[in-house]
């Protein structure tokens, strides 16, 4: 799939697992379970899917999953599958870390930046020595002070090293990074989250991240327990939902197990999914 200069790829970087309950937050188990079925221990099956953008002169990756550093009981915990990680992803599209030039974070909880840094001799360095790294300034700061309800999602090893070697640029609200993509803040699910908005005259993708994790996550309740403030997400839900729907953007969901994109509708319900996509080759 091409965007203007960009051309755009898939990249699976693994799978995880999060309880159920907290990914839907107040909808019953029996209406959530009919199309994210729970497990043993009522987790729910996470991809971490990301986006790389190539140009003539930028390979551009759009979150980066969750890395290696993890230990067996926090591997237990979140049931991290081994099998799979961001490196074979990007080597299945015959790419190497030294080749990413931009990685964009869309925040800093580590099922989204845990690929950032990698241990080297003992030391943390950053896992993409030619990049440059993107997170919004908001972000950072909340993530190195984060609240006692969420400061098990920013682990600061995935990050701080970043802000040490000198490799991470800030970005500020809603801004621009070149002519296809557009930074969108949203304050919902963590503070100073962005989405990234691709476009070019003809198409439009929304990485949505954590706004949207699962495509069944489109009807507006359905909100994570894991938000910070969810009254928030409503109103984001309410307007990008909207837009996509009136201009026909390609929503991206990161961690939708089997769905890599959908189109939504206007519907007598509310706002629906329209078509569905496991690849861009489907498209
Ligand atoms: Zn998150």
């Amino acid at each position: 799939m091409k965007i203007g200069k960009y051309k755009l790829k898939i990249i699976e970087s693994g799978y995880f697992g999060l309880d159920g309950g907290a990914m839907f937050g107040i909808i019953p188990k029996p209406l959530w379970q009919k199309t994210n079925p729970a497990d043993e221990s009522n987790r729910v099956k996470l991809a971490t899917r990301n986006l790389l953008l190539e140009s003539e002169d930028r390979k551009i990756i759009v979150d980066v999953g969750m890395g290696d550093k993890w230990d067996e009981k926090a591997k237990r915990i979140y049931d991290v599958d081994d099998n799979t990680s961001l490196e074979k992803g990007l080597a299945n599209h015959g790419i190497k870390a030294d080749d990413i030039t931009d990685v964009i974070l869309t925040h800093l909880h580590f099922d989204h930046c845990g690929g950032s840094t990698k241990l080297e001799n003992g030391k943390l360095v950053p896992a993409f020595p030619n990049a440059r790294y993107f997170v919004q300034k908001q972000n950072y700061d909340w993530a190195v002070r984060p609240s006692d309800r969420d400061k098990g999602s920013y682990i600061k090893s995935n990050f701080v090293p970043l802000f040490e070697e000198g490799v991470l640029s800030f970005t500020i609200g809603d801004a621009r990074l070149d002519d296809e993509i557009d930074f969108i803040v949203i304050n919902g699910h963590t503070f100073g989250q962005q989405m990234l908005k691709i476009s070019d005259s003809a198409n439009t993708l929304l990485y949505c991240c954590d706004l949207l994790p699962f495509v069944s996550h489109i009807p507006i309740p359905y909100i994570m327990g894991y938000d910070l403030q969810p009254l928030v997400t409503m109103k984001e839900k309410v307007k990008t939902l909207q837009q996509a729907a009136d201009e026909n953007w390609l929503l991206f969901f990161s961690h939708d197990p089997e769905i890599a994109c959908a189109t939504v509708k206007h519907t007598e319900k509310g706002i629906r999914v329209d078509k569905t996509l496991r690849n861009f080759e489907e498209a």
